[in-house]
């Protein structure tokens, strides 16, 4: 482990996990840094003032991952770059696509995994896919403490990083089987997501799960579709559905995931205004393309 100081602050340069862990018990008042993508930002914006920083860039053993009963154990360290080559996309590629899809070169060169689920953002390109993944998250803490709680936990707030905790890896399902990630922008080129759809066929499970980023704080799971439209594949055919039965599912997930307004005293809903109406149609496209990607 190294120790910087610079005026402003100390940067302790860590090279193993627990190390990290100890240097934030050290430091109360230090903040992780991964990437700097998000954290970076934050600081020029006045935002965030850090009285020190303990950098994870130099912790090897997060950079990759190993493979482990039916699942694969992901680094938090891993950039948006490294999952986005073509050996991690046969592995799992809807975070693949994903990853593709976060920001330009320079962000996904140095942005991480790690820091994508610790910001939250709702825009957040990798969330979706661990929430239709239902993937969990392994949290390291002082002593060589590890827990393991569902991503889906952290993303809404029923379990939380404690102080001094650091995201170690990201365990995944390995599903041998289709996945898509699709994501909209505001504009042509790279840029934040308006809506994303991560949708992933479970062949096991007889399933597919959905889920909507970037309309909500957290990825939403359109779960009665998600029954419904299982419900009519042929897992043990040929898996295709026709064009009426994907754009149903289309629908069925816009409307789930930008519902309706509460009904008036006359018992009928308002109107939804034609931005909303528009994200609902957004998210309906996206749906029915990435069902359509994934059975084809
Ligand atoms: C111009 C621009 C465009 C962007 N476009 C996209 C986009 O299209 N899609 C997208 O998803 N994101 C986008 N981002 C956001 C950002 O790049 C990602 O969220 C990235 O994954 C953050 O990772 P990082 O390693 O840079 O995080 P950092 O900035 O290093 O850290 C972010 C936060 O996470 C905490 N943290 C980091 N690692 C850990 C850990 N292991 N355990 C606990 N806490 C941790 C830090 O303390 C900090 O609070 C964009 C950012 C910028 C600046």
């Amino acid at each position: 482990m190294t120790t910087q100081a610079s005026q402003a602050e100390t940067v302790t340069l860590p090279s193993t996990l627990d190390e990290a862990v100890a240097a934030l018990a050290a430091t109360p008042a230090a903040v992780p840094v991964a990437g700097g993508t998000d954290l970076m930002a934050a600081v020029n914006a006045g935002l965030l003032r850090p009285a020190a920083l303990v950098g994870l860039g130099r912790i090897s053993e997060i950079r990759g991952w190993q493979y482990l009963d039916g699942h694969a154990l992901l680094g938090a360290g891993l950039t948006h770059a490294r999952m986005g080559r073509p050996d991690f996309a046969a592995l799992i590629p809807a975070l693949a696509a994903a990853a593709r899809a976060a920001g330009p070169p320079q962000i996904r060169n140095a942005g991480t995994l790690g820091g994508n689920i610790a910001t939250a953002a709702p825009s957040g390109d990798a969330l979706p896919v661990l929430a239709a993944l239902e993937a969990t998250v392994v949290i390291a803490g002082p002593g060589g403490a590890r827990r393991e709680v569902p991503v889906s936990h952290l993303l809404t707030g029923m379990e939380m990083l404690r102080s001094g905790e650091l995201i170690g890896y990201v365990r995944v399902p390995l599903l041998h089987a289709p996945q898509v990630f699709l994501k909209a922008t505001g504009r042509t080129g790279p840029g934040r997501a308006v809506a994303s759809v991560a949708l992933v066929l479970d062949p096991a499970r007889r399933g597919v799960r959905c889920a909507v980023g970037a309309i909500a704080p957290m990825p939403l799971r359109p779960l009665e579709a998600e029954v419904w439209v299982g419900s009519l594949i042929d897992w043990d055919g040929d898996r295709s559905l026709a064009p009426e039965a994907l754009a149903a599912f289309g629908e069925y997930v816009g409307a789930a995931c930008v519902p309706d307004l509460p009904p008036g005293e006359d018992g009928a809903s308002p109107p939804l205004s034609p931005a909303v109406q528009h994200l609902r149609r957004t998210v309906a496209a996206l749906a029915r393309r990435a069902l359509g990607r994934a059975l084809s």
